[in-house]
């Protein structure tokens, strides 16, 4: 009786001590206090776009059982190669940005009493994986299943990348972007997600909906738990 009441406790906690390590995703606000980046049609910055995309999905993530580090939520970690320093010992990196345009295609116009530019031409989600990254297979299988995932849930990649990168999986969104400091100077698989264009004056409504940040972060969740749960089974086997 004794004997096999040990055997079961050691079956149940063999069985959580496997769960017990969920794949961990570090998660990268793009940009910071010091460099804003990108400015959006109606004058906010990049930075506070990405900083509030990227707690919701790391909230989504850790809902479904994925473990999150964060690296630059605070906005303070200014050099683009701490980034991955900070990320060291997780199993994938995810840079969070959102996109502008070249000057060349910004038009100007008057938003609250000040000057600000946007675009019509460009919108839609991109997804950005780097051929320099020694992880370069499991980047790009997650990479396509993320995009897979945005697609089922209705977004929709943009088609503008492809006049300046090489098409990784162009029909999910996903593109090379081979000099990117935060992508080549990681031993983890990466990607970089640029979430929309918020120099285009609709989309940077969307973009700041909580509801349709609740259902990209999902869809997000979905794609990379499904390629990294794969990742780990055939590591196992
Ligand atoms: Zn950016």
């Amino acid at each position: 009786m004794h004997i096999r009441k040990h055997l079961i406790f050691g079956l149940i906690f063999a069985s959580t001590a496997a769960l017990a390590s969920p794949p961990l995703v570090a998660i990268d606000v793009g940009h910071g206090g010091a460099d804003g980046g990108a400015t959006s049609a109606r004058g906010r910055s990049e930075f506070s776009f990405n900083r509030e995309f990227a707690g919701v999905l790391a909230g989504t993530m850790r809902d479904r059982g994925l473990g999150v580090r964060e690296v630059n939520f605070a906005g303070d970690i200014g050099s683009l190669a701490a980034r991955p320093v900070q990320a060291a010992g997780s199993d994938f990196f995810i840079a969070v940005h959102h996109d502008s345009i070249g000057e060349a295609w910004l038009k100007p116009w008057i938003w609250e009493g000040l000057e600000q530019t946007y675009t019509d031409v460009k919108r839609g989600y991109g997804i950005f994986v780097s051929a320099q990254n020694p992880d370069q297979e499991t980047s790009l299988r997650c990479a396509s299943s993320m995009g897979a995932m945005l697609r089922r849930a209705g977004f929709e990649p943009s088609a503008w990348h492809g006049r300046k990168h090489l098409a990784a999986d162009a029909e999910n969104g996903v593109w090379y972007f081979d000099n990117l400091v935060v992508l080549c100077k990681t031993t983890l698989p990466a990607v970089l997600f640029e979430a929309g264009v918020i120099k285009h004056r609709d989309e940077e409504i969307e973009l700041a909906d909580p509801a349709r940040q609740a259902r990209m972060a999902d869809a997000l969740t979905t794609g990379m738990a499904a390629c990294l749960f794969v990742t780990g089974k055939s590591a196992q086997e």
